[in-house]
């Protein structure tokens, strides 16, 4: 079907089988690392010398910038990302030496938007701390008063980024919570609006004072950096609770932090932090805020779409076809 030998994929870590399955049976030859963990700059730089991989199928904890994609060398056409973002990546870097860069659109939506609004009935119902109290032993019986939460119906949820993902969380308040939707985009969305009654509002800040839950799903750029500050979080009410599945350098987590500490804030939800794996220590110490780690795609379902998905773009990418989801 090819006319070529044998090309040769790189896949940094181990994912679910389907993708490789759909390479391996597209006649890739394609090697695994074998090791379940991270591989720092420089050993995937090791990795990737001398072995004229064709592609190279990485993850959002890989740091892939020039001198990776030198190290890969000229023949290696694609880095496919198994993630919707793609902030791991340098894109100028891929440009300049002509390589295509790929990533996961869509298939996770679902998955990480029901992650987002499991996290927001969580913290508003107490859930883990309610759960760390049983399992302390501390439950005695039902109380008028024990562990008293917030409702979610009826609230007002400002979404910032009503893209795929954020599109589906203001969906889910609107039809499942009877919310009030209100928004902040670089892009309007003017069906949105009609099709769900959503608001826009031509600024963040107008977002962060109306909402009661605010839910961030922007990509990570230097224009997103620390957009929760602790500036923007004195604007929120103080019965007011964030949700972060997007990624954790898109809120100044130290802040955030000392935002539920003192108050500012009534309670947050984060699915991603600044400096992964490590988690700003006076979060840890804090019970109105729940914490999971980076698991908002984390569906079987989902995880082999994304495996698919990266593997069709590097056959696309090795056949000289375009790949149904470069990223420009
Ligand atoms: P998307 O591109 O469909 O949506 C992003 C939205 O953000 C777009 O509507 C865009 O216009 C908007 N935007 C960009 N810059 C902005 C700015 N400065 N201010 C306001 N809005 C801005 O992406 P998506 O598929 O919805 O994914 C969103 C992000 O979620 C991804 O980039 C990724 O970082 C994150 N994510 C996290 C997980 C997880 O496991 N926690 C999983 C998937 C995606």
């Amino acid at each position: 079907m090819y006319n070529f030998s044998m090309p040769k994929v790189f896949v940094t870590r181990r994912i679910p089988q389907s993708g490789i399955e759909k390479l391996k049976s597209t006649g890739f030859e394609v090697e695994v690392n074998s090791e379940d963990r991270v591989l720092s700059k420089d050993e995937l730089i090791t990795r990737l010398q001398g072995q004229a991989y064709d592609a190279v199928l990485c993850l959002l904890t890989d740091t892939i910038d020039g001198e990776v994609f030198e190290a890969a060398g000229p023949q290696c056409k694609i880095f496919a990302n198994y993630a919707v973002g793609f902030d791991n990546i340098d894109l100028e870097a891929a440009k300049k030496r002509r390589v295509i860069v790929t990533n996961t659109p869509g298939v996770l939506t679902d998955t990480v938007a029901e992650h987002t609004f499991a996290l927001m009935l969580a913290i508003a119902h107490r859930i883990s701390e309610a759960e760390r109290f049983i399992r302390a032993g501390k439950y005695k019986g039902w109380a008028p008063m024990l562990l008293l939460g917030d409702n979610v119906a009826r609230k007002t949820l400002g979404v910032v980024g009503l893209g795929r993902i954020g599109a589906r969380v203001a969906y889910h308040g609107k039809k499942g919570f009877d919310m009030r939707v209100v928004y902040y985009d670089i892009k309007r969305n003017e069906e949105f609006e009609r099709e769900y009654g959503a608001e826009f509002r031509e600024n963040p800040e107008d977002v962060f004072k109306e909402s009661d839950f605010i839910s961030i799903h922007v990509p990570l750029l230097d224009s997103t950096k620390h957009l929760v500050n602790a500036e923007r979080l004195r604007l929120m009410k103080k019965t007011a609770y964030l949700v972060n599945t997007s990624r954790g350098a898109v809120i100044d987590e130290r802040a955030v932090a000392e935002a539920l500490k003192a108050g500012v804030i009534k309670g947050a939800a984060l699915d991603v932090f600044e400096h992964e794996p490590a988690v700003e220590p006076l979060l840890l110490e804090l019970d109105n805020v729940i914490l999971t780690p980076h698991i908002a795609s984390a569906t079987e379902a989902t995880r082999e779409e994304m495996s698919r998905m990266a593997a069709e773009n590097i056959i696309a990418a090795l056949s000289g076809k375009e790949p149904p989801n470069a990223v420009k």
